[in-house]
């Protein structure tokens, strides 16, 4: 009786949008009790609107915009698509050789002869490269409102910087309204600066305290692990590269099915439409098939 009520558990979770790997996954979508959300993808749209873009020195607007958007093609970040376009919108973009992308970090590359770098601040501290005054001001302010700070550099040095926005998902805040009420404590995580990161939680109601921002996809792995570590049981909700490993470790790895392949792969779970609601469904669905059976 038992495999027949699972399989009818994973048959409706099918016509709810959930892709389940395998019957018992519904064993620890029941038991979870803590829920690690990531934000860009997840939580927002990943849709991200181009706010600003400043260049120091003797580069103009436009190329830093232009050298960005052309190694950013390359890459299937929301922040790297948001770039890309909005520098596709200026013309045809310059040539890149060896790209690379450098997940929760930026890309890199050859962008019409010179060895471009694209990405977070962190990344350019730890090339060594120092900002001018003038750019890090910039950098401050905008993260100030909760923005999000993309350098570009060539060779060897920073010219300029692009500031990108979020957009919380339509049901992010219902979804983590229901998930408490569940009884599951909501965290979010993320790569993105903090004040970014609180901007966004303040809005879907996550506490402050319930915030880690700045990780690199490594310590996504471990901030998982140091939670289970307490006894909690993590369900782990992500949809980008960097969440793979993070996903994998989770008792429960939920992914986007608007996400990256590698993230679905590493899942138990996919939330087929891509919204947060999906995740109440599973749960309330793991919580009813599992009482069936007992
Ligand atoms: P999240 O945890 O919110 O999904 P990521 O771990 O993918 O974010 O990225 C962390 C941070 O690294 C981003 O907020 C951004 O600042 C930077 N970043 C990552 N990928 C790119 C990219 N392709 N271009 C520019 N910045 C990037
Ligand atoms: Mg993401």
């Amino acid at each position: 009786a038992t495999p027949t009520a699972l399989m009818v558990g994973t048959g409706r979770g099918a016509q709810l949008g959930l892709v389940i790997k395998g019957p018992e996954v519904l064993e620890s979508t029941r038991r979870a009790d803590t829920v690690v959300l990531d934000k860009t993808g997840t939580v927002t749209t990943g849709e991200m609107s181009l706010q600003d873009v400043v260049a120091i020195g003797a580069a103009g607007p436009q190329e830093v915009l232009r050298r960005a958007g052309a190694l950013e093609h390359a890459s299937d970040h929301p922040i790297a698509r948001t770039i890309a376009r909005a520098a596709m919108r200026t013309g045809t973009l310059p040539a890149v050789t060896g790209f690379a992308d450098l997940p929760g970090l930026g890309v890199e590359g050859v962008v019409d002869g010179r060895p471009t770098l694209v990405g977070r601040p962190r990344l350019f501290a730890d090339r060594g490269l120092t900002l001018p005054t003038e750019l890090r001001s910039a950098v401050e302010e905008a993260e100030a409102r909760g923005a999000t700070i993309v350098l570009v550099g060539w060779d060897g040095a920073a010219h300029g910087a692009l500031a990108v926005a979020d957009t919380v998902k339509g049901d992010s805040t219902e979804a983590v309204r229901l998930l408490r009420g569940l009884g599951l404590r909501p965290i979010l995580l993320t790569g993105d600066n903090s004040a970014a990161a609180r901007t966004v939680a303040r809005q879907v109601g996550i506490d402050d305290v319930d915030v880690i921002a700045g990780v690199l996809p490594a310590d996504k792995v471990d901030v998982v692990g140091r939670l289970q570590a307490q006894g909690r049981v993590v369900a782990m909700i992500g949809d980008g590269v960097n969440d793979a490993a993070a996903l994998a470790r989770a008792d429960l790895g939920i992914a986007m099915g608007t996400g990256a392949d590698v993230a679905i792969q590493a899942s138990d779970l996919t939330l087929v439409r891509g919204d947060l609601l999906g995740a109440v469904d599973a749960i309330r669905l793991s919580r009813r098939t599992l009482r069936t059976i007992k």
